[in-house]
């Protein structure tokens, strides 16, 4: 029986006037059936508001760089991981994003250790909490695609995604990172 999938989602304080189901809704709702129907697992995001995990939600994140950023945000969540258990999820089943409300810097909008487990993402992009997960997952930037839909959508893994104005956000992984993900998925987990 292939293991289910969590995304944890904790709310950093500066979005704390932000309405959880609108943010639900923008980033995460069609996120989660995007790897069900990819992975044939259960996905699920829980969120965690800045009240229940005040010392993960107060992250500094817009310091000298998004690397020491995500390093200490990894140093964070190794030191409270314990926490987070809800059965028996491991390192590659089970992730942690940080959801803030602004850049990291003028050009980072996420940042993700490929297959790791921490991630760092911005709401400024309607993609970018899903593509920092894709990352985590296995997803890479050279297997994305522009499909045509009436109009030119970039899937997920767009290495512009939040800034492409001129093209729509196809909400999905191109084939071939949907493929990535699935061999990430039966390699580990
Ligand atoms: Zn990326």
């Amino acid at each position: 029986m292939p293991r289910p999938l969590l995304l944890l989602v904790f709310i950093h304080k500066d979005l704390s006037d932000y309405k959880t189901n609108e943010l639900y809704e923008n980033h995460f709702n069609w996120l989660s059936e995007e790897f069900e129907t990819l992975s044939g697992r259960p996905f699920a995001i829980i969120f965690i508001p800045p009240s229940d995990a005040p010392t993960l939600s107060d992250h500094s994140y817009k310091i000298d760089t998004p690397e020491q950023a995500l390093h200490d945000w990894y140093l964070k969540v190794e030191e409270q991981k314990m926490t987070y258990t809800y059965g028996s999820y491991d390192d590659h089943t089970r992730k942690f994003l940080l959801l803030t409300r602004d850049n990291l810097n003028s050009s980072t909008a996420g940042i993700a250790s490929p297959k790791g487990y921490c991630a760092i993402s911005s709401i400024r992009g309607n993609q970018t909490p899903a593509h920092e997960a894709g990352h985590m997952f296995g997803a890479t930037h050279e297997d994305y695609e522009v499909y045509y839909n009436g109009w030119w959508d970039e899937t997920i893994m767009a290495p512009g995604t939040g800034f492409s104005a001129l093209r729509g956000d196809a909400k999905r992984f191109s084939d071939k990172n949907r493929e990535n993900i699935r061999n990430y998925l039966e390699e580990y987990a």
